[in-house]
């Protein structure tokens, strides 16, 4: 099969949180299954270009058409660590990928309906037929309806799209100008509840809810979450959209890839590791609070990773913190504010704690420094509010770090409590869970998993080995994509 994915992310290259991660491991993985897959991605100014091999121009002065008139764009292709991905730089004066980040703009939903509308325009002139096109999140929720509405009469009509929503509280909401510039036109059309219209803003067209209407398949990135959005409020006003396409919505739960996440293999991590040597994770203990200047002691140490954002419960990971300095253990932080007051919040809190040798936060985005915490923590805490899948649990898995989490989306799917849970038996069960949003539940799963690491050391290192045996690899997620891309394909 010949499969398309169009993205605003793709690790290492461009990375700002899971998105990345799953546009690569899925690539890969449906290629090393014998598919063609290419990658169409915006270029932007802070691109990691040291990840890519081979760049030079693929089509140069592109035309994409923009508000009647049309704007120029050079493509340029390259191998990111084996996949071929061709960048979309615009010649336009908006400069819509030189502005020094990946999202963050006030004209965000601009910026993105021009990536899909010259992604369409790349396929469409250079004549790419893909079978399928994969598109990602509310950045490129315009691909499907642009295909249905236009593009399938230029000579697209037999190209099908799947569509993968990685986070509903970002939906791409924008006003009628993004018709009039991507050649949409007819608002009267567009503005209907059964197409674009946002269903909780009149004066609103919806990115997001346009993918779900208009792609041949939807999915989210977990079974349990895809219930979630349908009957909870993380649908966030999509639910009754889901609700109408139920027959073409599901949950397909992503998986890590084990070619950059493996403690056997890791280059990033100064002592490789297995299931049956695991005294060799000390050594990255040690290194790690070498790095971070954190004393030598026995206790255990407790890390987060991930954005400092409302969505991943930011004041039990602040609480987390004090919890276990007054608990005897050692905690590591590293994570971006996705809002000015967060990030403040944990600046303040870093300087207030500098003097501790028992506490290091990182504030920042450091992909070399990740890998080294989660080889060298032994308990990692994930407190979402929600959670579509969650990548850094399945990774501490992989590295013999205990995740202890809140049971919602992703992370119920995939970690079993140890002291309860009546669908694993004791030797299946890989975490702590609690499902509280307060302090006291956060607090009884992180003294249950401190008072096994103090009381019990032999029980925690079976626990430890216990999360390394599970299998979160692409390849369960690799089928079910393919069987969806086979179903659509044949509609
Ligand atoms: P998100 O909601 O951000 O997509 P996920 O758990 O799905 O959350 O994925 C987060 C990914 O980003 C993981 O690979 C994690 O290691 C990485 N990550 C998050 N924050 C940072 C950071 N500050 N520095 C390095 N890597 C990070």
């Amino acid at each position: 099969m010949y499969i398309v994915q169009i993205a605003s992310e793709c690790a290492p290259v461009i990375k700002a949180g899971g998105l990345g991660d799953v546009v690569y491991g899925l690539s890969r993985e449906l290629e090393e299954r014998g598919h063609c897959v290419e990658l169409i991605l915006p270029m932007y100014d802070c691109m990691r270009y040291d990840h890519i091999w081979g760049l030079h121009d693929a089509y140069l002065d592109l035309g994409v058409p923009w508000y009647g008139g049309e704007i120029k764009c050079d493509v340029f292709c390259g191998w990111v660590h084996g996949r071929l991905c061709f960048f979309i730089q615009s010649k336009s004066q908006d400069q819509f990928f030189n502005r020094g980040h990946v999202y963050g703009s006030h004209d965000d939903p601009m910026r993105f309906a021009f990536f899909s509308k010259a992604a369409m325009e790349f396929l469409l002139k250079s004549n790419k037929r893909p079978d399928i096109i994969h598109c990602h999140d509310w950045q490129t929720g315009l691909v499907p309806v642009m295909l249905y509405e236009m593009y399938q009469y230029y000579g697209m009509e037999r190209q099908r799209v799947c569509y993968t929503i990685h986070n509903f509280r970002h939906q791409g909401s924008c006003g009628k100008e993004i018709l009039a510039a991507t050649g949409l036109n007819r608002p009267e059309y567009y503005f209907d509840y059964a197409r674009l219209q946002d269903n909780f803003n009149p004066f609103a067209l919806n990115l997001m809810k346009g993918g779900i209407v208009y792609a041949n398949y939807v999915n989210t990135v977990s079974p349990h979450h895809a219930w979630e959005a349908r009957f909870t409020d993380v649908g966030y006003g999509l639910g009754h959209t889901l609700a109408i396409h139920q027959d073409k919505f599901s949950g397909i739960l992503n998986g890590v890839d084990y070619n950059f996440w493996n403690p056997a293999t890791d280059k990033l991590i100064p002592a490789n590791y297995d299931i049956d040597n695991l005294k060799d994770k000390a050594k990255n203990k040690q290194a790690l609070r070498q790095r971070l200047l954190l004393q030598e002691s026995d206790r255990p140490l407790i890390a987060y990773i991930g954005r400092l954002d409302e969505q991943k419960g930011v004041h039990l990971v602040h609480h987390s913190i004090y919890y276990a300095l007054e608990h005897n253990a050692q905690y590591v932080l590293l994570g971006s504010g996705t809002s000015p007051e967060v990030n403040n919040k944990f600046l303040h809190e870093k300087y207030f704690l500098n003097d501790n040798p028992d506490v290091h936060l990182e504030i920042g985005f450091d992909e070399e420094l990740a890998h080294l915490i989660y080889a060298g923590a032994d308990m990692i805490v994930v407190p979402s509010n929600f959670e579509p899948c969650g990548l850094t649990q399945l990774i501490s898995l992989k590295y013999g770090t205990v995740p202890i989490v809140r049971g919602v989306g992703g992370l119920l799917s995939t970690v079993f409590d140890r002291d309860y849970d009546p669908d694993h038996a004791p030797e299946k069960r890989n975490g702590y869970v609690f499902y509280q949003m307060d302090n006291a539940a956060l607090e009884s799963a992180m003294k249950r998993a401190i008072g096994l690491y103090y009381d019990y050391p032999k029980e925690f290192e079976q626990l430890v080995q216990q999360g390394m045996e599970y299998d979160y690899s692409w390849q369960a997620a690799g089928s079910q994509y393919l069987n969806v891309y086979e179903y659509i394909r044949y509609k």
